[in-house]
């Protein structure tokens, strides 16, 4: 595994290498810094280091995973405190007041200068630089699969979550259901669409990068207790390194090279396609 930042800036860290493979992956809510000049949002660190502050876990996880496929990793610095990168600028969860029961005194009473400060410090740069990655590879003829990592809570409001992962998707739901599909098959018990459900509203990240440029994508969120540790980390990069390339070349098989590809025969469709991947398209939920 690395460790080691490739490139780093202000609101951003750089992790893998690029090596030929399909996958950009991206992290919304791996980071827990606060800016300096916002001290410690008048919230405790205690209070900073759980689940409202950063999807416990992933960082270890998507780092891990980078190494292995080998891909980019582009990883948000910030605290979802601070902003949250996965929602679009102005939405009412931006920039929160008050999350899960927990007051954030820097977030209240904000004025429109110290919202857009946030903006162009943090919000902008992150999504530039994943746009960057993904133009150069489109520039250069290079199939392009978008995943974006999270965690989640194993109980919300007294609720277990049964999941042991979820796969989110929307408008594209291809190579999300085929992941679906293995990861069921690695003997999961895996959402879909659970505990979330990738909405227009709800999400920025793949909605702006995958959705709207086209790109096959996915979103995956894991449950924060099975990637706590090291080994939790390390044992779901390893599941995730092996069964991505599985999926992205099942996608390929059934949907073309970067599922552009129309050309194929209504056999091979019926022969080739998995059971959930023929209601893509429908509802997702
Ligand atoms: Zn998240």
């Amino acid at each position: 595994m690395t460790d080691s930042t490739a490139e780093t800036a202000s609101s951003f860290a750089v992790y893998g290498t690029d090596q030929g493979g399909p996958f950009v992956l991206v992290s919304d809510h791996a980071g827990r810094a606060v800016p300096p000049a916002l001290g410690d949002l008048g919230v405790s660190a205690e209070e900073r280091a759980r689940h409202i502050g950063w999807d416990i876990g992933i960082d270890g996880v998507g780092r891990q995973l980078a190494a292995l496929l080998p891909a980019v990793l582009i990883e948000q610095v910030y605290s979802r405190l601070v902003i949250d990168c996965n929602r679009a600028p102005g939405h009412p969860t931006s920039i929160v007041s008050v999350s899960d029961g927990t007051p954030v005194p820097a977030n209240e009473g904000l004025t429109p200068e110290q919202i857009a400060d946030r903006h162009e410090a943090i919000l902008h740069p992150y999504h530039a630089r994943i746009t960057q990655e993904l133009d150069a590879r489109l520039k250069a003829g290079r199939p392009t699969a978008v995943v974006a990592l999270h965690s989640f809570t194993p109980e919300m409001r007294g609720f277990k979550r049964p999941w042991h992962a979820g796969i989110l998707h929307n408008h594209d739901s291809r190579l999300a259901h085929i992941m679906l599909d293995l990861l069921r098959q690695d003997g999961l018990t895996v959402g879909d669409n659970e505990p979330y459900a990738l909405t227009d509203t709800s999400d920025y990240t793949i909605p702006l990068h995958g959705e709207k440029r086209q790109l096959p994508h996915l979103e995956i969120e894991i449950r924060q207790d099975l990637i706590a540790d090291e080994a939790g980390q390390k044992d779901w990069a390893e599941r995730l390194a092996r069964l991505l390339p599985e999926a992205w070349a099942q996608f390929c098989k059934i949907y073309g090279v970067g599922g552009t590809v129309e050309a194929l025969t209504a056999q091979d469709n019926q022969q080739s396609v998995p059971a959930s991947v023929k209601q893509a398209g429908q509802a997702s939920r």
